[in-house]
């Protein structure tokens, strides 16, 4: 993978962000996502526009994302996990 590990988590959130507003995840993944939050602005401004969005339309758009399949949560988790061992 060319751009590693860190790009691609990031861009994974981008798909769960409103499934983690909607409270409609994994807890260990909300944790693993938590704590990807703390060291990462970029991810921590997307969430804060999502919330914005929320506030104006009054509702999510969630399009016809569905709910992660298991497997991918479980590869998030470990990726997440990854990304804090190695930044720390
Ligand atoms: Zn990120």
């Amino acid at each position: 993978m060319r751009f590693g590990r860190r790009v691609v988590v990031c861009q994974e959130w981008t798909e769960l962000v409103t499934d983690y507003l909607e409270g409609a995840l994994p807890r260990p993944l909300v944790k693993a996502i938590d704590r990807h939050l703390a060291g990462c602005p970029h991810c921590l401004e997307y969430l804060a526009q999502m919330r914005r969005t929320i506030e104006l339309t009054g509702h999510l758009d969630d399009g016809d994302f569905d709910a992660a399949p298991i497997e991918m949560v479980d590869l998030l988790v470990r990726a997440f996990e990854e990304f804090h061992r190695g930044d720390s």
